[in-house]
């Protein structure tokens, strides 16, 4: 795309949600690649799910660029247990944020959504273009209508304000930091603990849920937060960016990774009293790949350095 302007490196730069994997992650990253003032809002700084402190923390902080991370994310179970959760403060976060960052003049602005937007039966890989082509994944339809709401509302700043803000849909997330609860976690932190905790106590079954047959497309914390300054940098369109890493592997055979680098020997049997969910979502990155960026991070790699992560910072010692 021509015409676009790299972000300012002296810019002030508010990553929202800044405590998370994802947020945590882009505030590494942007000080790494030397922006000088980066300023993080989570919840102990600011409720953005209340409209006046967001609009009070956005006039303080004043910045001309903002990446939105935040967000209340969980896994299939979490998700499907509490649908008013995720649909109302989501919406609630990003269009306080919003109309604060409009208040203030934001210039530049990254929505970050998430792959569960595209329906459950999408052509796969995914393009952008089947949003909204059929029906949702019933376990977190809540939180992909929030975040359709986001990506929709991004496109009319765009149109009626003119705004260079601009959406970004990851696949899924992983890495150093993730919430590692056994029943709210997503896949990746939930098997690196189960089958951690079960080498160290010498147990000889591990459960995982489902069938095993879903397939996932998983990409790193700190990939993600490189697309993200990419996009910021290279990218001015309305269409969301879809951001993976452009290959998906079956839950059975994720648990088999984790299980070796985890060093369990065990039995792995599957409890499908729980739900599989989307039966695949790999998301196609052609328009990522043509704006100039691929991922650097390879699963294996990053799931060893995510259990080193939980092993030290998390695991009971
Ligand atoms: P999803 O991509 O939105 O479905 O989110 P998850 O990461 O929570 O789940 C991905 C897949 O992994 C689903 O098919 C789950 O049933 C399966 N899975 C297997 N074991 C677990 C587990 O312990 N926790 C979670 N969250 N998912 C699991």
């Amino acid at each position: 795309m021509t015409g676009i302007v790299p972000l300012d490196r002296s810019a002030t730069v508010l990553v929202a949600g800044s405590t998370g994997l994802v947020g945590s992650a882009v505030v590494r990253h942007l000080r790494e690649r030397g922006f000088g003032t980066v300023v993080g809002a989570h919840s102990a700084d600011v409720d953005l799910t209340d409209p006046a402190a967001t609009a009070a923390f956005l006039d303080a902080v004043r910045p001309s660029v903002v990446v939105d991370a935040a967000a209340r994310v969980g896994g299939i179970h979490a998700n499907n247990t509490e649908p008013v959760e995720f649909l109302t403060d989501n919406l609630r976060i990003q269009t306080n944020l919003f109309t604060a960052a409009h208040a203030v003049g934001v210039d530049r602005l990254l929505f970050l959504g998430s792959s569960c937007v595209y329906p459950k039966h999408s052509p796969q890989p995914i393009p952008e273009s089947a949003l909204l082509t059929g029906e949702l994944e019933q376990t977190n339809d809540a939180y992909a209508i929030a975040k359709i709401a986001g990506l929709i509302a991004i496109r009319s700043y765009r149109r009626q304000y003119g705004r260079k803000w601009i959406s970004a849909m990851p696949t899924n997330v992983y890495g150093p930091g993730d919430n590692f609860d056994p029943v709210r976690s997503h896949v990746l932190p939930a098997l690196i603990r189960r089958f951690h905790d079960a080498a160290a106590s010498g147990a000889d079954e591990v459960v995982v849920w489902g069938t095993g047959t879903p397939r996932r497309e998983f990409v790193h914390a700190d990939d993600l937060a490189s697309a993200c300054l990419h996009l910021l940098d290279h990218y001015d369109g309305a269409e969301p960016v879809n951001v993976g890493v452009g290959a998906d592997v079956s839950i059975a055979h994720l648990a088999t990774v984790v299980a070796e680098a985890a060093g369990y020997t065990g039995r792995i049997t599957w409890d499908t009293s729980k739900p599989d969910g989307t039966p695949r979502k790999l998301l196609d990155t052609a328009r990522l790949t043509a704006l100039g960026w691929k991922p650097g991070i390879a699963l294996a790699y990053g799931i060893r350095d995510t259990l080193r992560w939980y092993t030290e910072s998390v695991a009971p010692s």
